[in-house]
């Protein structure tokens, strides 16, 4: 097959072949290959016309998985536009900054959202483009204006090095970066995930991660139009709703993240069925337990289970188990995947041998070139092509690699990242709190939750809730700890670097208890 040039052709190359296939079936909405189409030139033009995006020019997103998404996305490609995705849990504050740094012209928001632009419009009306270019999803309708009018589209040459996409992501300094991801890292990893999996146009997915990450947009939302399958999704992760959708609509291709198969495997019904039909689980983003894997192996008898590593800089996949060897290599992530160039690269910037553990640094068309206007960044992250992982790993003797550890400080909540920097800026910020550091304790559904370490002469429990209270009203709600403790001081090494490994040793779930050391 002719590799798609950018990511409009990833859909319109099935028009001639099954354009009234289903693409797209949301709660409520079903989209066919060529109402997507359809709609998406339609939102493409209107853009055009009456909010005169040009080429390069951003527009961003507060929308969940719903059907809307798609039509934005392609909509953007179809214009040479770049997408930012952001993320709807994010705070008011969060939003803000992504909003000024990546300088946006249109927003398209679900109405439950908006909230958070109108906040932010109160105070900041510089970073918020007029009304004409704000989009409410239901509420006031004004979603609808964009596909129903008769303006045509003025076709924009799309090249495969264009951005398409600004994914941000936390960082070590504080402040989201935003990956800037091309059509053609995209369509890189596209051919990835095909020829890696063999997946084909057969293939259903139901989508219980968001679209906004880079797993659920590239792995799933993508991958599955690339090759002509269909993509299912749900609004909001229901355990029990989403075992029911599997059932019903015989989905055959599963990627997730491996809480949510952890979350599923409690329910009855997910023990009391038959899962034959499904032919492929994949699962990423975060380490999966042991535990985890024996029990998607029997839940699904007749699948090929992938574990699939990778982050947004590397467009998702990295490395990915291939088929038939999951029996084998049973704590592998998998091989690198085919365009990749992984080094496994020492302390003393030496690469490693076979089995030595040390940074994975890769490097290859599907990894990022740049973090949008942060140079400080981009020298920090990458060396010579190469993207700093900040994951420890190891490869064996037959190219299989195995995440060992983390170098960044970096907390992973069921898939979610949360930079500990983020979290310990916001406590320090609060009057009582004079130090503060934030580990990853181990959770059996999540992987890792938020705990912090406080120290300050006047704090006692009685002041952790007012404490939260005020972490919830600047951080996404993930983000907030879940478990404090009040200590006299931080255990530190002699240079002054917190020691988090002796925090994270320390056990202990209680609010209170005094010396750590
Ligand atoms: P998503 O954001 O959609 O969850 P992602 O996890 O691939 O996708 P990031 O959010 O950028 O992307 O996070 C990347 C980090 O997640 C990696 O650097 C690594 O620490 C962790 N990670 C991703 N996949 C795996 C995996 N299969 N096993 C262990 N850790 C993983």
């Amino acid at each position: 097959a002719d590799r798609p040039e950018n990511i409009n052709s990833i859909l319109s190359k099935h028009l001639d072949t099954h354009a009234d296939k289903k693409a797209i079936v949301t709660e409520g909405h079903a989209l066919s290959y060529k109402q997507l189409d359809k709609d998406s030139t339609a939102m493409a033009a209107y853009l055009q016309k009456n909010c005169n995006v040009e080429k390069g020019d951003r527009v961003a997103t507060l929308i969940g998985n719903r059907h809307h998404f798609p039509i934005v996305l392609f909509a953007c490609m179809k214009i040479g536009a770049i997408m930012v995705p952001i993320n709807v849990k994010l705070s008011a504050d969060e939003v803000e900054y992504i909003l000024a740094h990546s300088d946006i012209k249109v927003i398209i928001s679900e109405d439950r959202y908006f909230h958070k632009i109108a906040e932010l419009r109160q105070h900041t009306e510089k970073i918020i483009p007029p009304d004409d270019h704000l989009f409410i999803i239901d509420g006031t309708n004004s979603f609808e204006k964009l596909l129903t009018h008769d303006y045509p589209l003025t076709k924009v040459q799309v090249d495969e090095l264009d951005p398409a996409f600004i994914l941000y992501t936390s960082g070590t300094t504080g402040r989201p970066k935003g990956a800037v991801l091309t059509h053609i890292n995209i369509i890189h990893s596209l051919i990835n995930y095909q020829v890696t999996f063999q997946t084909h146009q057969d293939m259903k997915t139901l989508i219980a991660v968001p679209m906004f990450h880079v797993t659920g947009l590239v792995g799933q939302l993508l991958h599955l139009i690339y090759v002509g399958g269909t993509v299912y999704s749900m609004e909001r992760y229901q355990n029990r709703k989403y075992i029911d959708y599997i059932l019903e609509y015989k989905i055959n291709f599963l990627f997730n993240v491996p809480t949510i198969f952890i979350m599923m495997s409690t329910e009855d019904k997910f023990l009391n069925n038959q899962f034959d039909f499904v032919t492929k689980v994949a699962f990423g983003g975060s380490p999966i337990y042991q535990e985890t894997f024996s029990m998607l192996k029997k839940a699904f008898p007749n699948a090929q289970l992938h574990n699939a590593y990778g982050a947004t800089e590397t467009t998702s996949p990295a490395t990915l188990m291939p088929v038939n060897y999951h029996e084998s290599k049973v704590t592998s992530v998998g091989l690198a995947v085919p365009v990749a160039d992984i080094k496994i690269v020492r302390e003393d910037g030496m690469n490693c041998k076979p089995g030595e553990a040390g940074e994975m640094q890769i490097k290859g068309p599907m990894v990022v070139k740049e973090y949008w206007r942060n140079p400080e960044a981009n020298t920090r992250n990458f060396t010579d092509g190469y993207w700093h992982s900040g994951d420890i790993g190891y490869m064996d003797e037959d190219g299989f690699f195995y995440i060992k550890d983390r170098k960044k400080d970096m907390i992973n909540r069921g898939g979610e990242k949360i930079f500990s920097i983020e979290v310990e800026d916001v406590l320090k910020s609060h009057e009582l709190i004079d130090e503060a550091a934030v580990v990853g304790v181990p959770d059996e559904v999540f992987g890792e939750r938020v705990k912090a370490f406080i120290v300050g002469s006047s704090i006692n429990e009685a002041y952790i809730e007012e404490i939260k209270h005020y972490c919830h009203s600047q951080l996404a709600k993930y983000k907030v700890p879940e478990v404090f403790e009040i200590i006299e001081e931080l255990p530190r090494n002699s240079s002054g670097k917190i020691l988090k490994n002796s925090l994270k040793e320390s056990g202990g779930n209680g609010y209170v208890k005094r010396n750590v050391k």
